[in-house]
């Protein structure tokens, strides 16, 4: 069979060759996935509820090979790898308690012989898409909906990280969830996930990766009506005002920025703060910037920051800095490569931090996807920073700082983005929907309601 080879992005060096499937070996894995959704849907939801908890028991066990996996293919150190794992269980383990309650309701009718009533029942085989920055936590948030609700999956992993899923995928398998419910294929071109998308058997999509290929997977369920859920590209905001703890605003924002190498859709990407704070903020995001180790993924396990997972983020990242710079902002920190024997072969970049950055630089309007925090002009009106936050096409995460209650409630009510996150970085918990306004997604993940993305609705009537 034909392969196409995974490569660690801290060393060059190749990991190992993984199957490249095709349309054959998609058709058996959707087949399969189709017989083996019929038995599962069949089953209650205390059953499934059982079931989806034991794999994840057993899951628990494989945290830390799985997050070798991840370790080595996308570059994120081994402690926040194997946590990703345990995380990626707990939401598994919200959603087979959310099946439970997967309530209908029953209506008045209009005749004393009529009865009505309304439930929800799986839709099928899903097809589930998914990118390289978390390439497990994504996927739960994809799996868990669809296996309380009695769905099955072909899984298809970006071509970067499939090691890390599969092999999620494969002990949830031994840990108990029936064999076909979860299939995975794997292959380097985007053809494959363009045959899952469009395979008559895959009754719903669910992907999360970049907004073009977002938009281009929505067209391409138009002509079957597929359900469609899409979480994309982020340009998120914070604004901190004049009151804000200045302490805890550079604390999160540093975390959010430079976390996973800024490799996150909810990076903080563009910082508006009070012309009051701005430089005392700016002098503390150097400090947290300073603090934090680089290091190799695997053999310093416990490092802050591993590489970028591929080249072609650190050029992305490298062209939107030289830009910001360019254009007039000032380099407060970073901006470059590390030196040393150690960072030569791997995609290492250093945490960033810019300030005075104009209107116009690249990174105040497009994702930047990496360790950068960009402050832009300061504001001395609250009402200027929220035009400036708004304006973007994306829409889906933003970040207030600020004491009195009416202000940070303005900005929260008036930021366009699906989640607002006031004095705190935590975006993503299992109960927060998690839904991208404009060009941020379509549908939501995460929180109860994401259930009812893998469901469709029932009305029966009955005339007595
Ligand atoms: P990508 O769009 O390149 O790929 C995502 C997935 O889609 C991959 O599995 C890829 O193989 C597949 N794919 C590519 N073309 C396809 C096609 N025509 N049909 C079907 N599938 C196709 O994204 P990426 O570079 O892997 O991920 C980074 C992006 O993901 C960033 O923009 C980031 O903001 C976004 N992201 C969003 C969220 C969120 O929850 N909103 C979370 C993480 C990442």
């Amino acid at each position: 069979m034909k392969t196409f080879q995974i490569t660690s992005p801290a060393t060059g060096e190749k990991i190992v060759d993984v199957p490249e499937q095709g349309q054959a070996e998609l058709d058996a894995a959707v087949a399969r996935a189709t017989e083996a959704q019929r038995a599962w849907a069949s089953r209650t939801s205390y059953d499934r509820e059982k079931v989806i908890r034991g794999a994840t028991v057993y899951v628990r066990t494989q945290a830390e090979v799985i997050g070798l996996l991840m370790a080595q293919e996308q570059g994120k150190p081994l402690k926040q790898s194997v946590s990703e794992v345990t995380g990626a269980c707990d939401i598994l383990d919200y959603y087979a308690a959310e099946g439970l309650r997967i309530e209908g309701y029953s209506n008045p009718t209009e005749a004393t012989n009529l009865r009505s009533w309304v439930s929800y029942q799986p839709v099928g085989v899903c097809g589930l898409i998914t990118p390289w920055n978390y390439p497990i936590a994504l996927l739960a948030w994809k799996l868990g909906p669809m296996l309380a609700a009695g769905c099955a999956g072909v899984v298809k992993p970006t071509p970067i990280t499939p090691l890390s899923p599969k092999a999620f995928c494969e002990a949830l398998i031994t840990g108990g969830i029936p064999a076909g419910v979860i299939e995975v294929v794997t292959g380097s071109e985007p053809e494959l996930g363009a045959a899952l998308v469009a395979h008559p058997g895959v009754k719903k999509i669910a992907m999360t990766g970049s907004t073009a290929t977002g938009k281009a997977i929505l067209a391409a369920c138009a002509p079957q009506l597929k359900k469609v859920s899409l979480e994309l590209g982020g340009n998120c905001p914070a604004i901190v005002c004049g009151d804000a703890d200045i302490d805890l605003a550079a604390k999160v924002i540093a975390y959010k920025a430079f976390r996973n190498m800024g490799q996150s859709c909810s990076s903080v990407n563009r910082v508006y703060a009070h012309e009051s704070v701005s430089e005392a903020l700016a002098a503390k995001l150097v400090l947290e910037a300073q603090k934090l180790t680089l290091g190799d993924p695997v053999t310093e396990p416990s490092c802050d920051l591993g590489p970028f997972t591929t080249k072609e983020t650190r050029e992305k990242v490298e062209a939107h800095v030289g830009d910001a710079v360019a254009k007039g902002a000032v380099l407060l920190w970073g901006g470059k490569r590390p030196e040393g024997e150690k960072f030569a072969q791997g995609f290492y970049y250093l945490p960033t931090v810019l300030r005075k950055v104009p209107g116009n630089a690249r990174c105040l309007h497009e994702e930047t996807f990496g360790p950068v925090t960009a402050l832009a002009a300061p504001f001395s009106d609250i009402d200027d920073a929220l035009a400036r936050a708004n304006d973007t096409e994306y829409g889906l995460a933003a970040y207030v700082f600020g004491r009195d209650y009416a202000t940070v409630t303005k900005l929260a009510e008036g930021l366009e983005a699906g989640t607002v996150c006031v004095n705190n970085g935590a975006v993503n918990t299992a109960y927060g929907p998690y839904e991208g306004w404009g060009d941020s997604g379509f549908g939501v993940e995460l929180g109860r309601r994401a259930i009812f993305e893998y469901l469709k609705t029932k009305h029966v009537k009955v005339q007595l």
